[in-house]
């Protein structure tokens, strides 16, 4: 059966295909030109951010993070395990290893308390993944990290607009990794951002992004000619892209606010289930500001998650789990990374279950989606 409710959902909600257009005939629709600029400008403003370069991915971000780390061959960086494959890839492409740290249960984020116990003199860096657009807890976590001499790159693919306290996600480590693929909450297809916090790392940035040039410079005439200075390579997206990205940054608060509503139906809807401990419903801790990037619940084990899913399914609705867990992965066991117990990981990635959530989903579909959730927990019941 065709699934009616998709798990996801681009859209547009302001100037995107205006903007794309003018990109085209504004004829500079290569990397770095006016919407690249205005992007830029315009996250740098908003998150108080001192510099902001866009890039094609956030893979490329956190590929251009760990050159900046200077990561080479036997060097360790401590990141969670639940995550996409892309933070840990950026420390095995420099011949580094991720050394995974268990998460904690109530905001699936790396533990801060177990950070300290995985350093050892080869740890050069910490990777915290702000999961479902949640801080971790950065305050400890940049207490370590200057406590041990170790530089930290935030993994902000989903927490783009997101706060912890009074800033933004991506703006508190030493670098930040944004996102803008069409399943993250602003998007331009593909594309991300590097947030550059650290003054020092500014100028080696814009050359690895430019394919290992100074060309950044001798475009604002800081030098005459520019040539091959370091290593890089091609992290710099097209203006058609930063066009479409710009449209949708400028509705931040809109498409955040309809996810917000869309997040606060399903909660109440299925706060019965949690209450009675049948599921789990996330929460956000006080001092924490969600950009409401996704719904997840937590099932009894896998096999309600299954059935679960396939129940949904049935009923046309498309609800997905993630992540397997890095540690488990063929290439992390071949890679013989030092072993902790990842309990948490373990379980709460065999239970999770991330519901329909984007911009255009209506009441009457949330509302769907929940009482089908509900049918699901109702029919078991009286089986
Ligand atoms: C989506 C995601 C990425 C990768 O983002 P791309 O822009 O697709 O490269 C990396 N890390 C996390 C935590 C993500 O959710």
């Amino acid at each position: 059966m065709r699934a009616h409710i998709p798990f996801n959902k681009p859209c547009i909600v302001g100037s995107e295909l205006i903007y794309v257009g003018q990109a085209v005939a504004g004829g500079h629709a290569s990397g770095d030109g006016p919407f690249t600029k205005r992007a830029q400008k315009l996250m740098e403003d908003r998150f108080d951010a001192k510099r902001v370069l866009l890039t094609t991915s956030c893979t490329s971000a956190l590929e251009m993070a760990a050159l900046l780390c200077d990561l080479g061959p036997g060097d360790e960086v401590i990141m969670p395990s639940y995550t996409f494959v892309s933070t840990a890839n950026a420390v095995a492409l420099r011949g580094a290893k991720p050394v995974f740290v268990d998460i904690r249960v109530d905001t699936l984020n790396i533990d801060e308390r177990l950070i300290e116990a995985a350093i050892t003199p080869r740890t050069r860096a910490i990777f915290p993944v702000h999961y479902a657009g949640v801080a971790c807890e950065m305050d400890e976590i940049m207490a370590i990290a200057r406590r041990h001499d170790l530089l930290v790159v935030e993994d902000a693919a989903q927490g783009v607009f997101a706060k912890y306290n009074d800033r933004y996600l991506g703006t508190i480590g030493h670098l930040g990794c944004y996102s803008f693929h069409e399943t993250k909450n602003f998007g331009c297809g593909e594309g991300g951002a590097l947030v550059i916090n650290d003054p020092q790392l500014e100028k080696r940035a814009e050359i690895l992004r430019e394919k290992g040039t100074n060309r950044s410079q001798f475009l604002r005439g800081d030098v005459d000619k520019y040539t091959w200075m370091d290593v890089g390579s091609s992290y710099v997206p097209s203006d058609m892209l930063a066009a479409f990205l710009l449209g949708q940054l400028e509705n931040m608060e809109k498409i955040t606010a309809r996810r917000g509503e869309i997040y606060a139906q399903y909660a109440r809807m299925l706060a019965p289930l949690d209450e009675a401990r049948t599921i789990q419903i996330p929460s956000v801790p006080q001092h924490c500001t969600t950009n409401y990037h996704m719904f997840h619940l937590l099932a009894a084990d896998i096999d309600e998650r299954t059935a679960l899913i396939g129940h949904l399914r049935q009923a046309g609705i498309l609800a997905v789990f993630h992540y397997v867990p890095l540690h488990s992965s063929p290439f992390a066991r071949q890679m013989e990374l030092p072993q902790s117990s990842l309990q948490v990981t373990d379980d709460m990635s065999s239970r999770l279950l991330r519901l329909p959530m984007y911009f255009d989903l209506r009441d009457h579909e949330v509302t769907e989606v929940a009482n089908c959730v509900l049918s699901f927990y109702r029919d078991k019941d009286s089986k």
